[in-house]
């Protein structure tokens, strides 16, 4: 059979999408293979028809152990022989795979990588007829990649035993210093490579600072999403719970999703959610891999992703049918905050917590941007982009600027004659000239700062605070409660030699109306 025959005959579909027919040529001339294609772009069929085809059994590497089961599922319905061999099967299980392997009854056998690289699996291959290597996920070799797995540097190996085996590396999240490294720790030099476009124009990216969170959820879900299906991604446990009931309260179905339920009852909201129209999904990011429903009218984000990897992974499962979809996401101060300690407190080097910071600057970036959203985001990932995509907040004009030098220096001067120690609730109080009983107690109604920042509101505030922290003038202390001290970026802007334009945000601009309406 050709490929076209397997794609018909196996799979029921007509023709092929960007790269597929190109990398399955590839593969069966014997040739490598890199692959960066975005999430439901269809890269299993570019390994999974070639299994099919050659003689000889493919070995799929992937660190998605829990999804192997339905993986394996899956293609047996299609009439392929699949199995997998991982920590989950007992040593008899084990041993009946490994039977098989040997006398050739396989196309495809899914593994773990620290599965593959022992002596006795690497002897069992060495006995067998292998025609193809892929390693999925491949960004978890690399330690500038969000998902780094120490085992997946061992699959190095591979290139010096199997020689004359080809190997295909693919994932759907890479940017280009994370490219490099796994082209050279797969040792995929000569592989050619296959880079579709990540650009997903059917999803609309709008992204607002959290202001009451409850209401703008609910208001964002009935005047565009009443009765779709959806996912509302949450920080913990807790707020999963507290959010899905709360949205069951308001007549909008909803189903909670998170690490900590009971497997039988996490699993039953899962097939429900797949099953059922309708529904929305709360959830913490547990929830999500290998998801493959085409009809997710909006991905919600109640706080702010830690990098723009997950956010791009969480909101691609929108919209996969390429009908009209929503990533949505509000954010706020206290989220950075959070984060910025939940990486200082990580376990892990010094340089993989500067990586993790600077990932997260990108994401904070993404969020206070002027520009086009899609714009930022498809350069993250090294695609050009003209702007102008007319489906985010930024391109609808939704979003202001306005020179804010004069507010920013504001903003500095008081950190420092504050003494570079508070966060940012008590400096818009000095800012704003309140009477608080920690203002008088540090006798921060003395300081030249007290009282000059009555023309903005609060909210105005801790927006430019932000902005101040995601353009790097403004450091938030570790350990301490959120204190600000100053960057030495900050130098020329309180020289009065920088300006600095703000992003007005939709929400602090919006709110005061919103408000006088309700309390009429
Ligand atoms: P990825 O691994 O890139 O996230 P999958 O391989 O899971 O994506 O494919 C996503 C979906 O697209 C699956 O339902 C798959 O069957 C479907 N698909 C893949 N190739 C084609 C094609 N050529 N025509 C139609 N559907 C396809
Ligand atoms: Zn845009």
């Amino acid at each position: 059979m050709n490929p076209r025959e397997v794609l018909r005959n196996y799979f029921g579909y007509d023709s092929f999408r960007e790269h597929q027919k190109e990398i399955i040529d590839q593969l069966i001339g014997g040739q490598d293979v890199f692959a960066l294609m975005p999430t439901g772009s269809g890269k299993s069929i570019c390994y999974q028809i070639p299994a099919v085809i050659l003689p000889g059994v493919c070995v799929v590497v992937s660190p998605l152990i829990a999804l192997m089961q339905d993986q394996v599922d899956a293609v047996r319905e299609l009439g392929i022989r699949a199995s997998f061999l991982n920590s989950s099967l007992d040593y008899r299980e084990a041993s009946l795979v490994e039977r098989k392997v040997i006398d050739g009854e396989l196309d495809l056998l899914y593994v773990a990588p620290e599965r593959l690289v022992t002596p006795g699996f690497i002897d069992l291959l060495k006995k067998t007829s292998i025609c193809l290597f892929a390693i999925d996920e491949a960004h978890c070799v690399s330690q500038w990649g969000h998902d780094f797995r120490p085992e997946y540097l061992e699959l190095t190996i591979l290139a010096e035993m199997f020689p004359g085996v080809p190997r295909v590396a693919l994932t759907a999240t890479a940017d280009a210093v994370t490219r490099r490294e796994i082209i050279e720790k797969l040792r995929l030099q000569t592989a050619r490579q296959f880079i579709s476009s990540f650009d997903r124009p059917n999803i609309e990216y709008k992204v607002e600072l959290k202001d009451h969170e409850r209401n703008q959820l609910i208001d964002f879900i009935e005047s565009y999403h009443s009765g779709d299906a959806g996912i509302v991604y949450c920080m913990t446990r807790k707020r999963v719970e507290e959010i899905a009931a709360f949205l069951e309260e308001n007549g909008i179905p909803a189903l909670p999703y998170h690490a900590g339920m009971d497997a039988p009852v996490r699993v039953e909201n899962q097939k429900r959610f797949l099953r059922e129209d309708g529904l929305v999904m709360v959830a913490t990011i547990a929830f999500g891999m290998g998801i493959d429903k085409p009809d997710v009218r909006f991905v919600a984000h109640l706080n702010l992703p830690k990098t723009l990897e997950a956010y791009y992974q969480e909101t691609g499962r929108a919209g996969r049918d390429g009908e009209p979809a929503d990533a949505w996401m509000l954010y706020s101060l206290s989220d950075v905050v959070m984060l910025r300690r939940m990486i200082d407190n990580s376990p892990g080097d010094e340089q993989h917590k500067y990586v993790q910071h600077g990932k997260m600057e990108a994401m904070l970036g993404y969020c206070e941007t002027t520009q086009c959203r899609r714009q930022v985001l498809l350069g993250y990932f090294g695609e050009a982009y003209g702007g102008q995509c007319d489906k985010c907040d930024t391109c609808q004009g939704k979003v202001e600027t306005y020179d804010g030098t004069h507010a920013a220096r504001q903003a500095l001067s008081c950190i420092y004659r504050t003494g570079q120690m508070f966060g940012v609730a008590h400096l818009v109080d000095v800012l704003m000239g309140k009477d608080t009983e920690k203002i008088r107690r540090n006798g921060h109604d003395a300081v030249t700062t007290f009282g000059i920042g009555k023309d903005l509101s609060e909210a105005q505030w801790k927006s430019v605070f932000r902005q101040l922290i995601a353009a790097g003038m403004v450091t938030a202390q570790v350990g301490a409660r959120g204190g600000l001290s100053l960057s030495p970026q900050c130098r020329s802007l309180l020289r009065g030699e920088d300006s600095f334009l703000l992003r007005r945000d939709a929400v602090s601009v919006k709110a005061k109306p919103v408000k006088e309406k309700t309390g009429g």
